[in-house]
């Protein structure tokens, strides 16, 4: 069994038949979507994204990256690529589009509940109304994009760890990322860290396997590579890491479309035992999934 934890629903770059297509080719039986959060970006160039991991991974350059990042989204609500423009950042992502996917296919699609608590005065009412949707079955966040601190998430993450529903979170650079202080808070929320715990990494491992049991990360984009995800595991243990790839972001087929074999080959690849290797590729997940 594989389910993909982190992917995002955005036909404008992969329409929902030739998702279907690829999963089926790639033997992925299931997904958990994300509405989309921005129009669609150019990519950056992987030598660019190699340079910004290398700059975050140490703490003593990661206010290097930091600042590049601030460059970028200077103006609120937008992300800026030189050379490129300026392109929009949705500051409520439609939960209506994955929740008509996940009614129309219950059988391969999941969903996740984009929240904003920076912009939603009704946050918690928001999350009623997309919980009560059969398949929809956590909380996405975004504080990097959505530039806020995670001080404020304190209503949200207390009404999930109530629920028992996952928390799915992309986590921003210092008060927009204090994942310490929100597993020490909510010490049963079951959070997952996106890509590996970016912009954290090494730091974040260190600390969930000190402290926070209930922290978690996906190994899922092109924020990360495969020796990244290999040190992930390493560091947390393969209990506390769950396959997801970030589609349709990143990693290309020679037809541009989005290539689904490439993180599957990393988990595959990791040097763990068959029975670990289940555990990353769904059975985590559907542990976090159960009430
Ligand atoms: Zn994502």
């Amino acid at each position: 069994m594989k389910i993909d934890c982190h992917a995002h629903f955005e036909p404008r770059m992969l329409d929902l038949d030739r998702v279907i297509a690829k999963m089926d080719a790639a033997g992925v039986d299931r997904i958990a979507l994300i509405p989309s959060l921005n129009d669609p970006l150019p990519e950056a160039s992987p030598a660019l994204l190699a340079t910004v991991r290398r700059l975050m991974r140490r703490k003593s350059t990661r206010s290097i990256a930091e600042a590049i990042h601030r460059v970028t989204i200077a103006r609120k609500g937008q992300v800026w690529i030189p050379g490129e423009g300026r392109f929009p950042i949705y500051p409520q992502p439609d939960n209506e589009s994955v929740a008509n996917v996940v009614g129309a296919h219950p059988d391969r699609f999941l969903g996740w509940i984009f929240l904003n608590p920076a912009h939603d005065d009704a946050v918690l009412d928001t999350l009623e109304r997309w919980r009560s949707v059969p398949g929809m079955i956590g909380v996405k966040l975004h504080p990097h994009w959505h530039d806020y601190k995670t001080a404020i998430l304190g209503p949200v993450l207390g009404r999930c760890e109530e629920l028992g529903v996952p928390v799915l979170i992309h986590l921003g650079f210092r008060s927009g990322g204090d994942f310490v202080a929100m597993s020490e808070s909510f010490p049963k929320l079951k959070l997952i860290a996106a890509h590996a715990g970016f912009p954290f990494y090494d730091d974040l491992w260190r600390v969930a396997s000190a402290k926070t049991p209930n922290l978690h990360v996906d190994l899922s984009s092109p924020y990360i590579n495969e020796a990244l995800a290999r040190d992930a595991v390493a560091a947390m243990g393969a209990r506390r890491c769950l396959f997801g790839t970030d589609a349709p972001y990143g990693f290309h087929e020679e037809d541009e479309s989005y290539d689904y074999e490439e993180i599957k080959r990393w988990v595959e690849r990791l040097p763990v035992t068959e029975d670990e290797r289940e555990r990353i590729f769904s059975a985590n997940f559907e542990a976090l999934l159960a009430p």
